[in-house]
């Protein structure tokens, strides 16, 4: 069953049209282009507007659409790291207040047992225009003294947590079995750019154990993995991200890549469909 027929459809019922009203041209173009068969959209659901490479890298809201554009992305979910939450939360408002119609932001969390900052969290995902939440575990302990409070709020709050959890399965599987009301998305299956199929095995595991658990395929090597995941868990809980932009070999090739990666799985269109907007529109929407 297609889950919306049109973008049209998809703007009436995901809570866009709620984005101040701008994105009333985006529904407009949808009209433009809908031939009447349906349009699927295509989500890139990790994207940074500042990185945590060792150079911190940032990248505008303009080189970001441009490269959206170039390679057919309708949308993209983007965030800072490697700052606080504060300004992570500045960077994406003032991402998305520039093109409300194709960027969605998710907040960064940084919480620290001296510096919480569960009520900036709140703050925000309360207002609905952030729809989920990044943790990373490269700046952030997930220990439960820490990151209990974000989890649950998560939970509360029905969005979906990114956790880039750098191949801690049993850190993700604490996570996962406190809290199964909150949905937590494993960045890169686990670890990025990881080539133990061992390691990738145990996360696939963990997602079919616990239903709140879903698989990020941004940085993901070992692609006839991806189509086991599908096997195994369901391309309802599997999602289609690029960990953009990255300047290897040039941004428009590599998001290009990335999305090609996910067109040539041999898995049906249907899980394709999930892969690539289905899955992710389906928790960000309200
Ligand atoms: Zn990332």
């Amino acid at each position: 069953m297609p889950w919306f027929t049109s973008r049209r459809e998809f703007l009436r019922t995901s809570g866009y049209l709620g984005f101040g009203g701008v994105v009333a041209g985006w529904g407009e173009t949808a009209d433009a282009d809908d031939t009447g068969s349906r349009k699927k959209l295509v989500v890139d659901s990790h994207v940074h507007l500042k990185h945590g490479d060792a150079a911190k890298t940032e990248y505008t809201a303009e080189v970001i659409v441009r490269v959206m554009d170039a390679v057919g992305i309708d949308l993209s979910i983007v965030f800072a790291m490697s700052t606080t939450t504060r300004r992570s939360i500045e960077m994406a408002r003032e991402a998305v207040a520039q093109y409300p119609d194709r960027l969605i932001p998710y907040v960064y969390a940084l919480p620290h047992y001296q510096r919480p900052v569960i009520k900036e969290i709140e703050e925000v995902l309360v207002g609905g225009l952030f729809k989920g939440i990044k943790i990373h575990a490269g700046e952030c302990t997930l220990a439960d003294y820490v990151i209990d409070p974000v989890l649950e709020l998560a939970g509360h709050l029905r969005v979906p947590c990114l956790v880039d959890c750098l191949g801690n399965i049993s850190a993700a599987r604490r996570m996962a079995t406190t809290f199964p009301g909150t949905w937590l998305i494993i960045a890169h299956m686990g670890r990025y750019l990881c080539t133990d199929p061992k390691l990738v095995d145990q996360f696939i595991a963990l997602a079919e154990e616990c239903e709140n658990v879903f698989l990020d395929l941004s940085g993901v090597v070992l692609v006839d993995k991806i189509e086991e995941a599908v096997q195994r868990v369901g391309s309802r809980r599997i999602i289609w991200g690029t960990d953009g932009p990255h300047p290897k070999p040039d941004l428009v090739t590599f998001a290009r890549e990335e999305l090609e990666k996910i067109r040539r799985l041999e898995i049906p269109e249907e899980d394709k469909d999930n892969l690539l907007g289905g899955t992710i529109l389906r928790l960000v929407r309200k």
